[in-house]
């Protein structure tokens, strides 16, 4: 209308020509052109304020995208840390900021607990674990307000306020104005957004505005990436102790090698491996001689020490392949994958050598132990796995009645 009192005619029509042809650019996402400097009054300051909404579509058009993002990210399952990344690489062009920190309050609602920070200030000042009591704070206040808070001189406000040792920590870090936003999901305070910067006077009330207006999904989207990310931490302690607990079902608990249940499905396994290769398996029943003795002249820890050295030292001398297992007391059965007759009765032979060579230490005392062994190497058409450890057992009982400290093919 004003531009009706100010334009007349032709010009008037010129100028509605211009402005449709100017929206028109608008809508199409391009800038509205230069104005000639000639033209002025009416028709410069409509382009002017189309400049002006041009530049708030652009800004607000930046921000639904970055929420949208945000948001995305959430469903497609992405852990607290990273969302809390996007939103630091993301947000820059929204709300001015050299560091964000991200804050949690403790389900009691007593505390607010520093969970994160990026900062391109000084070194972090505030990092994971620091807490503040929330009871009449002015934290408390912001989030019992669930308004965003504006700081605009952090070294002021700390003169006002020297106990706030937050406070004194930011502007040790290098923050000179700060803008609090909580975040809030239903009507439950969950935490607090810290951006801060290192200009003093960076935050507006069009930040607040900003906040106001992505506050309840941006609060949602770290929320949602807490608990996801809560399930995740769960899910991978689980693992680790469904790990432990089926690697401690398969031990022996005193020497650590397989058990006789484990060793007898390994060597099932290597049979049906060495099948599909065309190999053999060595298969190795070791007993410790006179142990019996160990353990009536020595004491049954003295016993146990032998058991566990013997593992020891027969493990060492092993492959990587190579298995072994406590098939009774002191009867252990060894599965060497890959080895013919020759290969398995010369390792029992190394293996036999290694365990006489040198004093067993048995809690203090040295006793030489000795061990004899039967060994077979076979097909997987040669039997069942039980058949062929009857067979290593039977000449593990030609070495016991031959003098001991033997090594026998069966
Ligand atoms: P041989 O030379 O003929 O093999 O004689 P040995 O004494 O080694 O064999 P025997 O079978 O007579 O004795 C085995 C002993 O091993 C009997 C049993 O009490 C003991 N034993 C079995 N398991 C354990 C264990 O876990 N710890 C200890 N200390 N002794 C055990
Ligand atoms: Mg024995
Ligand atoms: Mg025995």
């Amino acid at each position: 209308m004003h531009a009706e009192t100010t334009l007349a005619g032709p010009i008037q029509t010129q100028a509605a020509v211009y402005a449709a042809a100017w929206v028109r650019q608008l809508r199409r996402g391009r800038p509205v052109p230069k104005l000639l400097p000639e033209v002025t009054g009416a028709l410069a300051s409509l382009a002017r304020e189309l400049d002006l909404l041009a530049d708030q579509i652009g800004r607000r058009e930046r921000e639904f995208e970055r929420l949208f993002d945000l948001v995305h990210s959430v469903d497609q399952g992405v852990g607290l840390d990273d969302v809390l990344n996007r939103i630091f690489d993301w947000f820059v062009d929204i709300i001015p900021y050299h560091r964000i920190g991200c804050a949690f309050v403790s389900t009691d609602g007593a505390h607010l607990t520093a969970h994160w920070a990026r900062s391109v200030l000084g070194e972090v000042q505030i990092s994971a674990g620091y807490s503040q009591p929330l009871a009449g704070s002015s934290l408390g206040a912001v989030l019992a307000r669930g308004e965003p808070r504006i700081i605009n001189d952090l070294e002021q406000y700390l003169a006002d306020h020297p106990d706030s040792d937050s406070t004194r920590r930011i502007v040790r870090e290098g923050g000179r104005s700060s803008f609090t936003c909580p975040l809030i999901v239903g009507e439950r305070p969950i935490g607090v957004l810290f951006f801060t910067s290192r200009e003093k006077e960076t935050y507006r009330e069009v930040h607040q505005a900003i906040f106001r207006q992505i506050a309840a999904q941006v609060s949602i989207v770290i929320e949602k990436s807490r608990l996801y990310q809560d399930i995740v931490d769960h899910n991978r302690r689980l693992q680790e102790e469904r790990g432990r607990l089926a690697e401690k079902a398969i031990r022996d608990p005193l020497t650590g090698a397989l058990n006789r249940g484990a060793i007898m499905d390994r060597l099932a396994d290597a049979l049906r491996t060495a099948a599909g290769r065309g190999d053999m398996v060595g298969i190795v029943m070791a007993d410790i001689d006179r142990f019996k003795s160990i353990n009536d002249q020595c004491g049954h820890a003295a016993g146990d020490a032998a058991l566990i050295e013997f593992t020891r030292r027969t493990a060492a001398a092993l492959r990587d392949d190579d298995l072994i297992g406590r098939y009774g007391g002191e009867e252990f059965l060894l599965v060497l994958p890959g080895i013919g007759a020759e290969a398995v009765r010369a390792v029992a032979e190394r293996l036999r050598r290694t365990v006489a060579a040198t004093p067993f230490d048995l809690g203090g005392v040295m006793r030489t132990v000795t061990a004899s062994f039967g060994v077979v190497a076979a097909r997987a058409d040669d039997g069942p796995a039980a058949a062929l450890v009857a067979a290593a057992d039977r000449a593990l009982y030609v070495a016991k009645n031959s003098g001991r400290d033997k090594v026998v093919a069966g």
